[in-house]
């Protein structure tokens, strides 16, 4: 009740949530009271949280924030929805994001753009923008939010709070509306490390609807957070420090650095050569993906469809004309012409190939130290409308964050600090499966 009656009196300001599920939550807090009050609750029970909304919610819609399913009921919960049940959280809502994760701001919901509860005058980042906004303004306590080239990391990083973006395949995808399904990941977004390893602990695991999930044992995230950094060499590499980066930032992270070695890791100037064609290469697969993706939304199964379609292809082309934002259709027509006969090869394997090279940048640099630390985005929160008619400035706000979902590695942001009242993020980088690692560090900091 005291995160529903916060809701009611910032919502509307902040515009967190875009399905707020009052009734639903009231239900399952009194189930946990009943589970506590017969001493079998667990350690997450009667947590509330909310959720992205792009996580299938049975019965509840699910919209992705596109027109295309604004009318759109999910008939069945995301396995992520299911297990975070499963261990006894309260779901008080579904919050705002970029139309199908598409953005790097918030700025291209249908139901309009969220604000930054630090300024409300500037973005929350994207495009999980409204997990951040409501777990920043004390809207819930911890959210979920899906991470396909950042989208995880620099809202968390705009909002100063603690995003992660696990090792790919260790999250379930089950259930997430796909957008560039190769890079999308489901992850957490909390105030601190040890609820990032709580709520982790209750989303990781093998899926067998997932068929990109991969089996393996998950480690007790929370046992090892205490661990010392005694030893660790933490690699900073000299690409994330160059041109783009703002001075504020760059003098936030090198303080952060200096913490860890207080703590006794040492720094390692490193080097990912191929950072700099993180962003083209992206831009070339993840809209190849979400072009084919995307295809589903018809008009004949589910979501908007026109009215008095004359014939199919008229039903197609103002179904999707009506029901897709600008950013939406940009990616569908970047991805389709890079799909298509004649260009794959110039475009789409070349991406791949340069994929492949930013991977063994991480494995080169994996030999030599135990995590990578950097910036997590060049700027801190920038003005609402800023950037929103400028998509490649907008692209270069996931400069460091893309290379880590190109190579299928964890990337966690914590709160470094403040620049003239807004939050800057610290990145640090793992190698495969090694989020104990990540989590440890970040709690070690804060
Ligand atoms: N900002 C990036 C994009 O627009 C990343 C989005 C995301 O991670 N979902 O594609």
């Amino acid at each position: 009740r005291h995160f529903l009656a916060r809701i009611n009196e910032h919502n509307p300001t902040v515009n967190a949530y875009i399905t707020v599920m009052e009734e639903q939550a009231i239900a399952q807090a009194k189930a946990a009271d009943a589970r506590r009050a017969n001493g079998k609750a667990s350690v997450l029970d009667g947590i509330p949280l909310a959720h992205k909304d792009i996580f299938c919610t049975e019965g509840v819609r699910t919209s992705c924030a596109s027109k295309m399913l604004d009318n759109f009921i999910a008939p069945y919960n995301a396995t992520i929805v299911e297990k975070i049940a499963t261990a006894g959280m309260v779901t008080l809502g579904k919050t705002n994001m970029d139309e199908f994760a598409m953005g790097s701001s918030n700025e291209t919901s249908w139901y309009g753009p969220v604000r930054n509860p630090w300024n409300t005058d500037c973005v929350p980042g994207g495009s999980s923008g409204g997990s951040a906004a409501a777990v920043a303004a004390g809207l819930a306590p911890a959210s979920t939010g899906t991470d396909t080239g950042g989208s995880i990391r620099q809202p968390a990083a705009l909002c100063n709070l603690t995003g992660l973006k696990p090792t790919y395949g260790l999250v379930s995808r089950y259930g997430m509306i796909a957008f560039a399904s190769s890079l999308d990941q489901a992850g957490p977004m909390t105030r601190t490390a040890e609820d990032s390893a709580l709520l982790l602990q209750a989303m990781a695991g093998f899926d067998e609807k997932d068929s990109t999930s991969l089996k393996r044992d998950i480690p007790d995230y929370n046992a090892t957070l205490n661990d010392s950094l005694e030893g660790k060499v933490i690699g900073v590499p000299k690409e994330f420090f160059a041109e783009g980066l703002s001075d504020e930032i760059a003098t936030k992270v090198r303080d952060a650095l200096a913490e860890f070695e207080k703590q006794g890791a040492t720094l390692k100037e490193i080097s990912l050569p191929h950072s700099h064609l993180s962003i083209p290469c992206y831009y070339v697969i993840a809209p190849a993906e979400a072009s084919t993706n995307l295809s589903r939304y018809d008009g004949v199964r589910y979501g908007h469809r026109c009215e008095n379609p004359q014939d199919l292809a008229d039903l197609y082309t103002r179904t999707r004309e009506e029901g897709f934002g600008d950013e939406v259709k940009r990616r569908i027509l970047v991805g389709t012409y890079a799909l298509s006969a004649g260009f794959y090869d110039a475009y789409y394997r070349k991406a791949q190939r340069i994929r492949r090279l930013i991977k063994q940048d991480f494995i080169e640099a994996f030999k030599e130290v135990d995590i990578i630390a950097g910036p997590t985005s060049p700027n801190p929160a920038f003005g609402i409308g800023e950037k929103v008619n400028d998509p490649l400035t907008m692209y270069l706000e996931d400069m460091y964050t893309i290379a880590v979902n190109l190579a299928g590695i964890p990337g966690l942001s914590i709160p470094a600090g403040l620049v003239d009242g807004k939050p800057v993020g610290l990145q640090l980088i793992g190698k495969d499966f090694c989020e104990a690692e990540l989590l440890n560090a970040a709690h070690r900091f804060q």
